[in-house]
């Protein structure tokens, strides 16, 4: 990992945010946090050139961390405040992560990759953010209750657990479906199907939420 953050890579960071704002990003605060955070920290050294381009790219374990595009989208629709408690699944990078801290939030994520938990929970600690890591499967998500919860890989179904963890009036947002996934976002208006929400935002590629295999 690279963690100098130059005047070249703060000048690239303002041009992403910019080609965001062209792409129709208009969530100030979420422009803001895209400013601020230092993509390349999360990615491998030799990425480092890549790092404010529109693109996935990898970040070990057969994974990839979203596009900025991807993350400025599921970060808008999921219209953070300051203090709530959000519950992320799928932290790989943690690129995602800082950016909801950076947000305000109070951010609880897991992963299922060994790998990936013990070097992005140690990075987050070292840059100073201060999200609650947990190793485990995002299907059963995690004891509490969230005003917000964002599932940052393909799921095939709405997995039940984390509709009961979110709050009522609280936001999922969740790419669903096999090989291409839907964007949606459910606002939980009720403890009944019938009461929630359910609006779509297009098709993305996420790697796949994967249920029951074993950790590597
Ligand atoms: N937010 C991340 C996205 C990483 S890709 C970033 O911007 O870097 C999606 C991540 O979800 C991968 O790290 C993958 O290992 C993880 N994942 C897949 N299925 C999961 C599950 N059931 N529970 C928790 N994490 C899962």
């Amino acid at each position: 990992m690279n963690c100098i953050d130059t005047y070249k890579h703060k000048g690239l960071r303002q041009q992403m945010v910019d080609k965001l704002r062209a792409k129709g990003i208009s969530d100030e605060s979420v422009l803001q946090a895209m400013n601020e955070v230092p993509r390349h920290f999360f990615l491998d050294s030799a990425l480092d050139s890549l790092a404010y381009e529109d693109q996935a790219l990898k970040i070990g374990c057969e994974q990839t961390i979203s596009h900025p595009s991807t993350v400025a989208m599921q970060s808008q629709l999921l219209s953070v405040k300051p203090s709530m408690k959000v519950l992320e699944i799928g932290t790989g990078s943690g690129y995602q992560t800082a950016i909801l801290c950076r947000l305000g939030a109070k951010v609880f994520t897991i992963e299922r990759q060994k790998g990936l938990y013990d070097q992005t929970s140690k990075l987050l600690r070292e840059l100073g953010y201060r999200a609650q890591c947990f190793l485990g499967d995002g299907y059963q998500g995690l004891t509490g209750s969230y005003d917000r919860i964002i599932v940052t890989c393909g799921a095939p179904e709405i997995p039940d657990a984390l509709m009961r963890q979110l709050k009522t009036g609280g936001i999922m947002v969740i790419p669903l479906g096999d090989g291409e996934q839907e964007m949606l976002r459910i606002t939980k208006n009720g403890e009944r199907h019938e009461e929630w929400q359910i609006e779509k935002f297009g098709t993305y590629s996420f790697v796949p939420m994967l249920n029951g295999k074993a950790m590597k």
